[in-house]
């Protein structure tokens, strides 16, 4: 096993991120922008999970395809092991995605429905122009027995398999080419529960085999403890808060992360916590509120919240949140 402890530098480095997409006018003009990533700054560990929370349209999984560069970015950095992503060449980002790969929600609509799983698995090898065919044959099959899946299944196609064991071919199709980073996009929220932890625990057991480290997206907070190392929460489009995952849980300090927590079931029948029910629907990110994006569902709002954005600040070192309550 790789040690974790080898390099403490970020494996990834991200910096004032924003992706905002035109809405265009009749003319072909920009006439508005959605603020889908709004200055959004994190980093990842090697080795670690970090999960991204945070109710649907809230920009994490756009987040999640802008570092990989599948859309381009409006402005920031990502420091990859200190090389900016945003500005790579083609042939260095082709080499890059070799060490960063994705797993999508619904593997099934990237799978090729008329080639064989083994085909397909070999694809990633093929366009990165690694080994001879036998070596990827053999790749395939290895990949196979650690995803949980078998030799035999090299020959069958997509629709003979179910969607836990589709989830399971998405993972060999990222781990294929030996990456050190896998962005994964809400890869459990189309399975059901009991199908939900098998690949979770398969996940976190090919993080400790391989040295992986995860930017792990989801809606679902519950899932997201479970599997992170660090935790980051998402609100139109901004970070409001990150911290590590037990400090997230025990200690919340942005109203919006409080009011996600409160709707989540307490292990102990015993134990008690206010719901906190938040008014209105979440705002559109083309036309976000003024001053702290949060303030029209805030309970706790304050007059200098409609004026003024909150600058993050550590609360104490290792836990950023943005709110003026701090
Ligand atoms: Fe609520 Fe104000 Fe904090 Fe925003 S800055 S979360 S509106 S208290």
């Amino acid at each position: 096993m790789p040690d974790r402890a080898e390099d403490k530098r970020p494996l990834l480095d991200v910096k004032g991120l924003k992706k905002y997409f035109p809405v265009r006018g009749a003319f072909g003009n920009t006439v508005q922008e959605v603020k889908a990533v709004n200055d959004v700054s994190f980093s990842l560990n090697r080795g670690e999970t970090f999960g991204l929370v945070g109710e649907s349209g809230c920009g994490k999984s756009t987040l999640g395809r802008t570092i990989l560069r599948l859309t381009e970015p409006t402005d920031g950095e990502a420091l990859y092991e200190g090389a900016d992503i945003f500005a790579m060449s083609p042939t260095e980002l082709q080499k890059m995605r070799r060490d960063m790969q994705m797993v999508f929600q619904d593997p099934y609509s990237s799978l090729n429905p008329r080639k064989r799983i083994g085909a397909i698995l070999e694809e990633p090898l093929s366009i990165h122009n690694i080994g001879t065919p036998q070596e990827r044959t053999e790749k395939v099959l290895e990949t196979l027995t650690r995803v949980g899946l078998q030799a035999e299944h090299y020959y069958r196609y997509p629709h003979e398999f179910s969607g836990g064991q589709r989830q399971r071919i998405g993972i060999a199709r990222a781990l294929m080419v030996d990456p050190k980073l896998i962005i994964c996009d809400e890869p459990v929220s189309a399975l059901d529960v009991s199908i939900q932890s098998q690949i979770i625990n398969q996940l976190k057991a090919l993080q400790n085999d391989l040295g992986l480290t995860f930017l792990f997206i989801a809606h679902d907070i519950s899932v997201v403890r479970y599997i992170s190392d660090r935790v980051g929460v998402m609100y139109l489009g901004q970070m409001v808060e990150q911290a590590a995952t037990d400090d997230i849980f025990t200690d919340p300090k942005h109203p919006y992360t409080q009011a996600l927590l409160s709707s989540v079931p307490l292990p102990s029948v015993e134990a008690k916590r206010e719901r906190i029910v938040l008014k209105g629907e979440l705002p559109s990110p083309l036309d976000p509120p003024s001053g702290c994006v949060f303030h029209t569902r805030c309970p706790v709002a304050m007059d200098v919240c409609k004026l003024q954005a909150p600058e993050t600040k550590e609360v104490p070192t290792g836990h950023r949140v943005a709110c003026h309550l701090y």
